[in-house]
């Protein structure tokens, strides 16, 4: 049985120096393929960047020593075969998409981080007992198609080709027309669904700031929050603002400024990880010389227990319905996206617990109020997320930022445990 992959601090100090050059160098290198000159990545699914990239991936994993495929919806694998072909793989990955003029490292870590932590894995001990792999995810942001999660949903057979048949982009392409042009689709290669996953292992960054906050270098996701977006629609009566006595007035919008004062001290009073965000609102007529006939404005709401969420949205219904009355106002609810809070693995993370508490490295455990590819697999086999730090929190921008350390640290603990599941005997959720 071979030994602990680190034993000596400066082992784990050079180890640390070579996985941050290569995981820089896979991310600067990725963040190449996007459209236009514009700044920050844009990289959207089945656009040609997207299919460079996946392409460009495909032959660093095959070079790397991998067995490289790709699925019928574009997902892209590489393998480290195992001696023990017929024991579920341990996959690792992240998505290769981008939002428009995001950063270089939302998903993209993931997958450098899985492909650095491969090649490491089979340079240094060769073929593992069970096969790992990495995936480039070919979707998750939803930024070019009305429908997110298209890559881990179908692995996960909770996505599937009817779902997007009417779904066209901002130009008016059809899905498939997209994915066609690409040489994906049904039947194009092999079906995206699998049964042969026996855990899957998440790294991204936190998109947050509490490890910076915290000077902790790993966050450790014990469950990403479930959402609720409900959209409201307030309506009073428009009327003249300089003849309408405030008695007689319907307001919808003095209405609206109290329910979002009152939203947003109920969210306080529950607390974290309760969050809740009104991030759209409209009025009507919106003119400065007339009162307010109708408002519409949107609530998303979060948490990592469902039915803690579920007595703040219903809390909100009644209370908000109780203002409209007073005010003379009619109001109608409407929730438009419903996702469950899906907790992870604790086994898992019980081992990645121990792994930075070998390492030396300062983690802690943590919610995910984003919602990542982790969330598709937590539901279909033991999943685990994994969190570096985030610069001031910033995601979905061209400032988003990790220090190569942070990123390098985040690859270490990767490695630890794709060599723990990979090449120790013993059960493998234990
Ligand atoms: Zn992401």
């Amino acid at each position: 049985m071979e030994q602990e992959v680190l034993s000596h601090p400066q082992e784990q100090e050079r180890l640390l120096d070579w996985l941050e050059s290569e995981v820089t160098g896979v991310l600067d290198w990725l963040s190449g393929y996007s459209e236009g000159e514009s700044a920050g990545v844009t990289r959207l699914l089945y656009s040609k960047p997207w299919l460079a990239a996946q392409q460009g991936l495909a032959g660093r994993m095959t070079r790397a020593g991998l067995e490289t495929t790709f699925d019928e919806v574009g997902n892209l694998y590489g393998k480290l075969q195992g001696r023990q072909p017929d024991v579920p793989s341990i996959v690792t990955g992240s998505h290769i998409d981008t939002v428009i003029q995001g950063g270089k490292y939302d998903g993209a870590y993931g997958i450098a981080a899985g492909l650095v932590a491969l090649a490491y894995l089979q340079k240094r001990y060769g073929k593992p007992l069970r096969s790992l792999e990495v995936v480039s995810l070919c979707e998750e942001e939803g930024s070019r198609f009305p429908l997110a999660y298209w890559g881990s949903g179908n692995v996960v057979g909770k996505r599937s080709h009817e779902q997007i048949v009417t779904l066209v982009d901002q130009e008016g392409m059809g899905f498939g027309e997209a994915m066609k042009a690409c040489g994906f689709g049904a039947g194009s290669a092999r079906p995206a669904l699998r049964r042969d996953i026996g855990a899957f292992i998440e790294t991204h960054i936190e998109q947050g700031g509490v490890l910076e906050s915290e000077g902790l270098a790993i966050g450790i996701v014990d469950s990403i929050a479930g959402q609720r977006r409900v959209r409201i629609e307030l309506v009073g009566e428009a009327n003249h603002a300089g003849t309408t006595p405030m008695h007689l007035r319907k307001d919808a919008l003095e209405g609206a400024g109290l329910m979002l004062h009152l939203l947003r001290q109920e969210a306080i009073r529950r607390g974290a990880p309760l969050v809740a965000t009104v991030g759209k609102l409209q009025v009507s007529p919106n003119v400065p010389n007339v009162v307010p006939g109708g408002v519409q404005f949107t609530v998303d709401a979060r948490h990592t227990d469902d039915a803690q969420l579920d007595s703040f949205c219903s809390w909100m219904r009644t209370t908000f319905t109780e203002l409209a009355e007073q005010r003379g106002l009619s109001i109608a609810f409407d929730e438009w996206f419903r996702e469950g809070a899906v907790p992870l693995h604790a086994a898992l993370n019980s081992r990645l617990e121990r792994i930075c508490q070998e390492q030396g490295i300062a983690a802690r455990h943590m919610p995910s109020g984003a919602g990542h590819d982790a969330q598709m697999f937590g539901g279909h086999c033991p999943t685990a997320l994994l969190f570096v730090p985030s610069k001031r929190g910033i995601s979905h921008s061209p400032e988003e930022y990790t220090s190569p350390r942070e990123l390098a640290i985040g690859v270490l603990v990767l490695v630890e445990l794709l060599y723990n599941l990979g090449y120790e005997e013993g059960e493998l959720h234990a």
